[in-house]
């Protein structure tokens, strides 16, 4: 994997250690920090500074298993490579328990992108997302924050270059439109708040975009 060059902010990074994440981007920073030497050692120092406020919190007990099977990873003895990720195929092992082990059941959306929904309820929602090259993903209307992590391919926004590894932030005022770059098909794991706004769109308002 090429260098990582977008990583988690530290908010999120102290969040996801509070347990205080919806889980779609629970999901979605527990997969880029077992990609991530930089952000699992940043972690490190927030689950050193909140490990008592840890365990008070009620959130704590949303997706306590996830996030414990990540901990113990974690607390696994380094391998020889730091930076040897620990993944199966492309999908790191968060991203494969949240697919039970199973390969993912794309379901069309149309112009050749398919996604598959790896969680969803009240407060968002993650999926993985299939691109081929050079195939624009339609704004999707998120209300609030988007999390998209590359986990095979890249893809490009009017704010730059993502490769397999980075992880974009997004926020509602950021009107995007990536584009998955010209080589292997673009895979993403993406969390998003609003998941109604984003089903509303589906299929009515993708329809002119996926006549390109
Ligand atoms: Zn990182």
């Amino acid at each position: 994997m090429a260098e990582i060059e977008h990583h988690l902010t530290e908010p999120l990074l102290a969040a996801y250690a509070a347990g205080n994440l919806p889980q779609a981007y629970e999901l979605v920073v527990a997969a880029h920090v077992s990609l991530c030497v930089e952000c699992r050692a940043r972690l490190g120092a927030h689950e050193n500074a909140g490990g008592a406020v840890l365990e008070t919190l009620p959130g704590a007990a949303l997706s306590a298993g996830l996030r414990d099977r990540v901990m113990a990873a974690l607390d696994a003895p380094p391998p020889a490579a730091a930076a040897v990720p620990r993944r199966s195929g492309i999908f790191p092992a968060p991203v494969m328990a949240a697919l039970k082990g199973q390969p993912p059941r794309w379901k069309t959306l149309g112009g050749g992108v398919r996604q598959q929904i790896l969680q969803a309820d009240a407060e968002g929602s993650a999926r993985l997302l299939y691109i081929p090259p050079g195939v624009a993903v339609p704004d999707h209307g998120h209300g609030g924050l988007e999390l998209t992590l590359v986990l095979q391919g890249a893809f490009s926004d009017k704010t730059g270059g993502f490769g397999t590894g980075d992880v974009e932030i997004a926020g509602p005022e950021l009107e995007h439109q990536p584009v998955a770059d010209i080589g292997p098909p673009c895979i993403c794991l993406a969390a998003t708040d609003a998941p109604l706004r984003f089903h509303a769109l589906i299929p009515r308002l993708l329809q002119p975009f996926f006549r390109i």
